[in-house]
């Protein structure tokens, strides 16, 4: 099974929350209760009870009023800095599979310090099951796809804002839509896509979405900062070599 990926298009995004009920229902998660504290978004907030929550932004863009909605859920980063946390604590008590590339809290969660691993995580997401004392999240519906089938939210969503598939199909769609939505909206991105299996197509700038929406250079894994080094020492050495008479084509 070749690596899975997300791409969660906020462009086609209703905030019908078919996806937050779906993964509700799936994964067997109860109820809880809810106030009303000004907004549309319900619940509040992710939860032991809510591994997907669909966020509402109320803000503005160039002096118009504008509505941004983004379905909240774990990354499922490559590199999971969560996993290298629980790793200096507990063997295998979070465990990547090498197949999909989900990342899966177990049992043996219960036996972590919560606080660590949620301050490893930079998108602010595994809560405590406040009864099982396990730490829980989205897990990429592993059994469904482990099956064949889509994860729950996927199935379920009426807009095509959320797609399912092999990593490199998945990447090259998001590039696709990317160019195309550009055109309108020069602000447009992709969030962390390098380091991510859930991938956000944004509209505007990321900040105007939730705090959380991007890393901003929080708690990445040693092997992406690596990685984030590497890029501008790459370019450097370019320059050197180009100086230096040595003109190399590292793009053929
Ligand atoms: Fe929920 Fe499954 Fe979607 Fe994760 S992949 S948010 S567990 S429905
Ligand atoms: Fe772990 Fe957070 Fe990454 Fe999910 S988003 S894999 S919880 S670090
Ligand atoms: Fe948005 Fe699709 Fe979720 Fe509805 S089901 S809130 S359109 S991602």
């Amino acid at each position: 099974m070749a690596d899975k990926s997300f791409l969660v298009d906020t462009s086609k995004c209703m905030a019908c929350r078919g996806c937050q009920v779906a993964c509700k229902q799936w994964n067997k998660l109860g109820t809880e209760d809810t106030v009303n504290w000004g907004s549309h978004q319900n619940p509040p907030d992710l939860s032991s009870t809510c591994y997907k929550v669909v966020r509402f932004s109320e803000t503005e863009v160039a002096g118009r009023p504008v509505w941004l909605f983004f379905p909240d859920q774990c990354r499922h980063c490559v590199e999971p800095p969560c996993k290298e946390a629980a790793d200096a604590q507990v063997k295998d008590a979070i465990l990547k599979d090498e197949a999909t590339g989900a990342v899966v809290y177990t049992d043996k969660t219960k036996k972590l310090k919560a606080k660590d691993i949620q301050d490893a995580c930079p998108y602010n997401i595994p809560r405590v099951d406040k009864k099982t004392k396990l730490l829980v999240k989205c897990t990429m519906c592993f059994d469904r796809v482990k099956n064949g089938m889509l994860p729950a939210c996927v199935k379920t969503c009426p807009t095509g804002a959320m797609s399912f598939g092999d990593r490199n199909e998945i990447m090259d769609q998001a590039q696709k839509r990317l160019a195309e939505v550009k055109k309108k909206f020069p602000q447009a991105g992709l969030l962390d896509a390098d380091d991510l299996r859930v991938v956000y197509l944004v509209l505007e700038d990321r900040k105007l979405y939730h705090k959380f929406a991007a890393a901003e250079g929080r708690g990445i894994s040693r092997q992406a900062a690596l990685r984030k080094l590497f890029k501008p020492f790459t370019t450097v050495a370019a320059a050197t070599a180009v100086f230096g008479g040595i003109v190399q084509d590292t793009h053929r």
